[in-house]
């Protein structure tokens, strides 16, 4: 599920069905992975990012932080399963 898009915000935020949350074709972090996103593998991590953001002048809605931190405990139960079952973490 997406929690911010283009168009209505400056960054495009979803949880990947790999296990991690992904902030697509990010332009502030000198390591993406090999499509330009920015991994998150918790909730308060992205939430920095998206401050980060803001930061630098970009536009992110406030409903997304609050989506974020709503769907937390859904969303941290899913990447540590996920990601302990790709042994990537
Ligand atoms: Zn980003």
């Amino acid at each position: 599920m997406s929690y911010s898009r283009f168009g209505e915000a400056d960054v495009y935020v979803y949880l990947d069905v790999s296990g991690y949350l992904t902030c697509c074709a990010c332009n502030i972090v000198e390591t993406q992975d090999a499509w330009g996103n920015y991994r998150a593998y918790d909730t308060e991590d992205m939430v920095n990012h998206l401050k980060d953001h803001r930061k630098n002048g970009d536009r992110v809605l406030t409903d997304t932080i609050e989506r974020l931190w709503a769907d937390h405990e859904e969303n941290m139960e899913f990447i540590l399963k996920t990601t302990f079952r790709h042994g990537e973490k």
